[in-house]
């Protein structure tokens, strides 16, 4: 598998060919602003330029080729075919006043497991390199729409692929994408090396935890990285998140029926977010409500709405910053926990 990325072969072809500094940029040019999507078309290189890089990189700019998209009124899902005969999605969404965000793919399938997951159910197939992580975006823009802001919670868990730190390299390069950090939002189960990693070379991205239940031997039961990485020590290292960038940490919680949803899990929740210091004012949870699909291994149930209220309620009173996060995609099995290989 290709693990350097298409910019710094670019750049490497460039100089076995002995070429002058501007081509680079006239390549970036080409791709970014002027949205050309195959190396051939880049007429503004000499051909024999334009040949190398397709025969290196292949004749498309992007490594994933769309092969299905489905598309609701502010939703639509992209099939990519990637190399080796893998498939994974992205999602586009577009909130009313027009603003676009994405929710990519770090990982083909998943390995971790967790109960409430679609993608969990694939196993781990392999990590998506650096290109095939930004590709996703870069289809989306040399298609025309704003990337906005991007989230990485399509399949598989971002911080278990190494590659995700070199795809924020190109996405925050102001050559490459140019995306503002605090535009791009991670989240992870809690696997604490990354974690520690993303707090040290990235501070200003978004973290999102998802903790889905506030109990230890629950949360393990539903989220088997719990036992490696348990609750407390996942708190801590957000704790020092914190304490080191100034930012909003968001904890992610998807209201299962019966199962997470009671008074006793909302206080819980609020036990464990209070008392941790001047900057536990920075923790914010997002409620999400459950969607069922049927290729999950255990079935659950949305939380019925007074149920949903009484949470948020009890959360409030306890002094927890909380949203119920709106949910769009159901109908086509693009929201968040769905995203499944379908062919
Ligand atoms: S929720 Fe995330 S980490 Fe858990 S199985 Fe699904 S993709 Fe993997």
């Amino acid at each position: 598998m290709k693990t350097t990325s298409k910019y710094e072969t670019i750049g490497q072809i460039l100089s076995d060919f002995k070429q002058p500094a501007y081509r680079y940029g006239q390549i970036m040019d080409a791709i970014f602003k002027q949205k050309i999507t195959e190396y051939e078309r880049i007429t503004i290189l000499p051909k024999f330029l334009r040949e190398e890089l397709a025969q290196t990189l292949g004749p498309h700019v992007s490594s994933v080729i769309p092969v299905k998209e489905l598309t609701s009124q502010q939703v639509s899902k992209v099939l990519f075919a990637i190399g080796g005969g893998e498939r994974v999605e992205a999602v586009r969404l577009t909130y009313e006043r027009g603003w676009k965000s994405y929710c990519i793919s770090t990982q083909c399938g998943c390995g971790f497991g967790c109960r409430f997951c679609a993608t969990g159910t694939i196993g781990l197939k392999r990590n998506l390199t650096a290109d095939e992580i930004t590709d996703q975006l870069l289809h989306f823009h040399l298609n025309g729409h704003a990337l906005d802001s991007v989230s990485f919670m399509g399949m598989g868990e971002a911080l278990a692929n190494p590659y995700l730190f070199d795809a924020l390299t190109i996405l925050t390069n102001p050559h490459l994408f140019g995306l503002g950090h605090r535009r791009i939002t991670i989240s992870t189960i809690g696997l604490l090396p990354g974690i520690d990693r993303l707090t040290r070379e990235f501070p200003q991205v978004n973290l999102t935890f998802s903790l889905h239940s506030p109990f230890d031997d629950q949360r393990s039961e539903l989220m088997p990285i719990n036992k490696r990485f348990p609750l407390r020590d996942v708190l801590n290292a957000l704790d020092c998140h914190i304490r080191h960038t100034g930012r909003k940490v968001y904890i992610a919680y998807i209201l299962l029926r019966g199962f997470n949803d009671s008074i006793e899990h909302a206080k819980a929740v609020a036990a464990l977010l209070r008392g941790r210091g001047a900057w536990e004012r920075l923790y914010h949870v997002n409620l999400i409500p459950y969607n069922s699909t049927e290729v999950t291994p255990q079935s659950y149930l949305p939380s019925d709405p007074e149920s949903i209220k009484t949470f948020v309620r009890t959360l409030k009173i306890n002094g927890v910053n909380v949203t119920v996060r709106t949910q769009f995609g159901s109908d086509i099995n693009a929201a968040c926990g769905q995203l499944y290989r379908t062919e």
